[in-house]
């Protein structure tokens, strides 16, 4: 299991998307969420979204192996049979979660899985970023950077930290977490 952490806007999904068009091995986890989908994004490919009470039933009925309210309302799980498809696939599960979630996730599988936390340069820059994406209202804005804050305290729980600055050297950084997790150190 890799796991890819940050706070909102430090690249993950531009990082993990570059890994998964890389690497045939790799496959990436698909998450359950109650907010709204962007226009770009596919049902069943970048998340499977629900309604909260959707999402309630899949707690009740123990189908998520961890799940937060990542903002106030808006719900976000893994499910258990994605790991499980993964798993009996033969290939190699990449998360893209929040903070809490990845802290979670790593203590279930502690001998399955690498940690990464996604750090960008400053939080002046992720804040730039965030803002230029163009995906969040004014209020959502605001709320991730607050909690970006918080998150950007926390990178030492993880197994190692991967700075975003330059995106091309970011991506082959990326590119030999994943090799060396799953080929070992000495890959070339
Ligand atoms: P996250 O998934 O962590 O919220 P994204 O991958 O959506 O972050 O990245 C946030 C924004 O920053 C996106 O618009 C993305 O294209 C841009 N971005 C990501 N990495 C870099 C980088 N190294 N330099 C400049 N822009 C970047
Ligand atoms: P976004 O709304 O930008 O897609 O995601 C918001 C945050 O939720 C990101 O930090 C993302 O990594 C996190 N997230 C996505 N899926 C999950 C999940 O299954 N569990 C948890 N805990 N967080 C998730």
């Amino acid at each position: 299991m890799l796991i890819f952490t940050a706070p909102s806007g430090a690249g993950k999904t531009t990082i993990v998307r570059h890994l998964l068009n890389t690497f045939d091995f790799l496959d990436f986890s698909i998450s359950v969420t109650t907010r709204e989908r962007r226009p770009h994004e596919i049902e069943g490919k970048d998340y499977f979204f629900r309604s909260v009470e959707e999402f309630q039933h899949l707690i009740k009925t123990e189908k998520l192996a961890e799940w937060e309210e990542v903002y106030e309302g808006r719900f976000y799980g893994t499910l258990k049979s994605e790991v499980d498809r993964i798993w009996q696939s033969g290939r190699h599960s990449v998360f893209d979660i929040d903070v809490k979630g990845a802290a979670n996730l790593q203590l279930q599988y502690p001998s399955n899985c690498k940690s990464t936390f996604i750090k960008p340069p400053s939080i002046d820059i992720l804040i730039e970023r965030l803002t230029n994406r163009k995906t969040e209202s004014a209020d959502s804005l605001e709320k991730r950077i607050k909690k970006a804050k918080i998150e950007l305290c926390y990178e030492s729980v993880f197994h190692q930290v991967l700075i975003n600055d330059d995106l091309s050297a970011a991506l082959k950084n990326a590119e030999k977490i994943a090799q060396s997790f799953i080929f070992g150190e000495n890959h070339q």
